[in-house]
């Protein structure tokens, strides 16, 4: 390991001494370099600064995953909030559909209790009044059922998962009977 010839570096490297030469010519280097002299007097500061630079280091990366963490639960609620919105549109989808056959079975009602009646009373007319009357029952049953699952739609009320807050989403565009 005593071999004259190998090349090393200043004691004082760390000091930014770049000098590098044989090692039986590092005593006569070491005796006239002034950051070598220096070397033991700044040793303990620059320990202490690499101590605070990995202690510097640990807690930006303590700080980075907390942040990951946060984000991770952002988009987590975000994904839940779309899920709400989707959830509503459909709701408010099939809201305007029950509307709208609700109309259609309004109208066609009023269509049949509008209808003049034949006062001759033949009997193939009194049954086809008969046939009528059946159809306008059948469709006023319709009519009710629809109402009331209009009603139950209404009431129903979708929670926010994932929340603190008891946030509560109503259908807004419900039509109240
Ligand atoms: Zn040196």
């Amino acid at each position: 390991m005593s071999d004259s010839s190998q090349f090393v570096s200043c004691p004082a490297a760390n000091l930014k001494c770049s000098w590098t030469g044989p090692l039986n010519e590092l005593d006569i280097h070491v005796q006239s370099c002034t950051l070598a002299i220096l070397q033991p007097l700044f040793a303990p500061i620059l320990q202490q600064y690499q101590d605070n630079q990995t202690e510097e280091y640990l807690r930006l990366k303590i700080e980075y995953e907390k942040l990951q963490q946060e984000r991770d639960i952002l988009k987590q609620n975000q994904q839940a909030s779309e899920q709400i919105v989707q959830l509503f549109q459909n709701q408010a989808q099939k809201n305007q559909q029950l509307e709208r056959e609700i109309e259609r079975l309004q109208r066609l009602v009023i269509r049949l209790c509008t209808r003049p009646t034949n006062t001759s009373e033949s009997p193939a007319s009194s049954s086809q009044a008969n046939n009528q009357n059946e159809d306008s029952t059948s469709i006023k049953r319709t009519l009710h059922e629809h109402d009331t699952q209009i009603k139950l739609l209404a009431r129903r009320k979708i929670a926010v998962p994932g929340r603190n807050e008891n946030l509560l989403f109503t259908p807004t565009n419900i039509r109240s009977f």
